[in-house]
Order: C-alpha cells, then structure tokens, then sequence
C-alpha cells in the first residue's frame, strides 16, 4: 500500500506529534481573562511589566543612525554588554564574537541544533524535557533519546546518559535550572556529566556537543549560584532568554554563547552566523537597543520567593508531596490521585488552571506556576484543598 500522502513533511508530522499532548492542554478553551480565573498555567507575567522595563524599551525605539533599520550585524553594545553580564556571572571570560543575540532561548537552541545536527543523528535529553526540545529535534530529521532525571530529585544522571550514547550522538540536551523541577545542577554532578562526555567523544572521535538551557539562570532562590557546565565542558553552548529574567516571555529576545575553549571555534561561528540569518533568529533592532538597559534589570525574586513557601507549606499542610524548588517559575507536586490529567481538569473546572504531568512526561504530576498573583494564590487554596480531600477520598474507577 503506498503511504497516504501528507500536505506536511514526515518529519514534520512527527515533530507536531511529539507536541500534541501538550498542545491539547495548552489549547483547551479557557477563559484566563475572566476575574476569577486562577493562572497557574505557563509561566506567563499576571501583573504590569515595570515602568524602567517599559522605558527602557521606549528609549530603544527611537532610531539613532541611518543604520538603526539596517540589515546588518548585531548591534555591538548590546553583544558588548550581554558579554560583561553573561562573564560576570558565570565567571566564565568570553569573547564578544562567541556571544550572538538571538530571540529567546529557544531560538538559540534552534540555531544550535541547525548549526550542528545531520539527518539520523541522535540528541540525547534529559526527561522530563521542556516541552518543545523533542520537536526540534525531529524538525531537523534527526533522533531524541530519553534519559528520566532521577526519581523525585530531578538529578542527572550521568551513567545513564553514558549509557544512551552511541556512534550517531551528535549532542545532549540539559536545562539547569531545571523546568519544572526547580533543580540547579552542582558542580559534582556537572563535572561528572563532563567526563563522561568527554570519554565518550574520545572513544566515538566525534565531538559530543552539550547544549545547556539557561533560561532561568538568574530566577534563583535562597541566595543559590548558577553553574554553567561550560566551565567544565568546553564543547558547550550556553542559552539565554530575558522572557523569565523579565517576565516579558512574548518580547522576543535572548542570547547564546560558547566558551573560548570551544573546539573548532571560527567554524562554529560562521555556522552560528549563518544559521541565524537564514532562520531568522535576530532579535529586532528595538530589542538590541534596548539590552544594555534591559540587562541590568531583573524582575523581583523575594515575591517569588514568598509565593513559593506560602505554597508549599500550605499544599504540605493540605497532605500534598512536593518539593522545594531551588529555583525558576514552578512547583511540580505529586498528583494526589494517579491520573494528574484528571486532576487537573477537576482544578480547570472551578478555574484554577494548570498542568498534568501527563504533558512532561511525568504521569502522577502536575505543575503550577509562581507567576501567579498572591490574590490568585488566596482565590486557589481552599480550591486545592477541597481537590485533595474530595478526590483521594473518591472510589478508583
Ligand atoms: N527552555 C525552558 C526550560 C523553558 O522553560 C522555556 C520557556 O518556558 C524556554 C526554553 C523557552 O524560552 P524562550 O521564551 O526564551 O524561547
């Protein structure tokens, strides 16, 4: 029988595939506008972006050379200054020329991954994975291998990843911290990770490249550090975003950057070129001009903070399991019933929205995030609480 013809290519038929389950929560009907709709969905901003946000970003809009509207390379303050603040940080030197702007991290990670990847390669993830790496990966014809995160720690686990590896890897995937776990990755497990990559892609003679999601490398708790693996993996490529740094996720702007040690550097950077011009993954010109201004800025974390431990120990005192998240948007409880995904629906009815596990490959879980005002937060937990007594108490069907 020949295959019935698709108005989509195959990879991308896979690639929409692997995103429709989340794509059938994310999309359900809902009304996130009506007053009591509690917003516990995506991580999105609830409440009015800053004045000096808005500023700065008034300030950028107006053109200040006849190159303002250019095409063109990046704007170099802008590469200047994420390259100061990324150093400074992550106590790692970088080179201007390592740095490109891109819109978002999730646009970096594309151009990575087209700069890259062959049709058949394999890229290893961790699971569970943000929601859009698997559909990337099969956008560009190649292959995404699961390696679970450890039980209820959410920990690397680097013999599994060695394990996963084969001759076809061309890259792994890891996001630290980590959505929706809240885990920071320390230096122990980081280092590991390294060796194992670096034994791996002495023995295959082929470069495993590690790609590390930092999109909420400064949504930070308890005064903690964020540790790039670039520090002791020189093949890394490190990915930025001010969509949570800013809780502006829908301004599209980010960046990504190789350590000088990276192997193979002046190619990689003309592919990077290359592979952002022709996919369109330059931010706009205002967002440019704005990112010197916009680095300095950070939205507040003692809010964030506080959201997340009136949470967690008013859900603890409900009778739900949840950890601490050491950092990022999100709590990520244990479904007090086995199907999250019912769960959950029982919250959407009475408009307390959030996520299944069942959309992170994580069954028995569900996810809430701390972007959420406190009078949403006050509007919520006799709702979760009633959730907990009514459903555990419900027969099995
Ligand atoms: N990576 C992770 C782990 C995320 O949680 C998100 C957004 O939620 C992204 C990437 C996408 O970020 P951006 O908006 O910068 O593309």
């Amino acid at each position: 029988m020949p295959e019935p013809s698709l108005p989509i290519a195959r990879h991308t038929a896979r690639s929409l595939a692997s995103a429709a389950s989340l794509m059938r929560f994310l999309m359900q009907p809902r009304d996130l506008t009506h007053p009591e709709a509690c917003d516990f969905l995506a991580g999105n901003p609830q409440e009015m972006a800053t004045r000096a946000y808005i500023e700065a970003v008034q300030q950028a809009v107006v053109p200040d050379s006849p190159a303002y509207y250019s095409y063109g390379p990046p704007w170099r303050p802008a590469v200047a200054a994420v390259t100061a603040a990324l150093a400074e940080r992550l106590g790692l030197e970088l080179e201007p020329d390592d740095v490109f702007l891109t819109r978002g991290a999730s646009s970096g990670l594309a151009m990575v991954l087209r700069a890259l990847i062959d049709p058949g390669d394999e890229v290893v993830m961790m699971s569970p994975p943000w929601f859009f790496y698997e559909a990337m990966v099969l956008w560009e014809s190649a292959e995404p291998v699961k390696v679970p995160l450890a039980g209820d720690t959410f920990d690397l686990d680097p013999d599994a990843i060695a394990r996963a590896i084969t001759p076809r890897t061309r890259a792994v995937i890891i996001n630290t911290p980590h959505n929706p776990s809240g885990r920071v990755y320390p230096e122990d497990q980081l280092r590991e990770l390294a060796s194992v990559l670096e034994r791996a892609s002495a023995r295959l003679d082929r470069r495993i490249y590690l790609l590390s999601d930092e999109a909420y490398a400064r949504i930070l708790f308890d005064g903690r550090r964020m540790i790039t693996p670039a520090l002791f993996y020189p093949a890394t490529f490190m990915l930025h975003s001010y969509s949570k740094t800013l809780l502006a996720p829908s301004q599209r702007a980010g960046y990504l950057a190789m350590p000088p040690a990276m192997p193979d550097r002046e190619q990689l950077r003309f592919a990077l070129i290359v592979a952002s011009l022709s996919g369109g993954s330059v931010p706009d010109t205002v967002m440019q001009h704005a990112m010197p201004e916009l680095e300095k800025q950070m939205i507040e974390i003692a809010p964030l903070q506080r959201r997340r431990d009136r949470l967690v120990s008013e859900l603890r005192r409900m009778g739900y399991l949840v950890a601490l998240p050491e950092a990022g948007f999100y709590l990520f409880p244990r479904s007090p019933i086995p199907d999250a995904t019912e769960f959950c629906d029982w919250l959407a009815e009475r408009k307390v929205y959030t996520l299944p596990g069942e959309a992170f490959e994580r069954p028995g879980y569900w996810r809430l995030s701390l972007t959420a005002t406190d009078t949403m937060v006050d509007r919520a937990l006799p709702i979760l609480a009633k959730a907990i007594q009514t459903l555990s108490a419900a027969p099995a069907t």
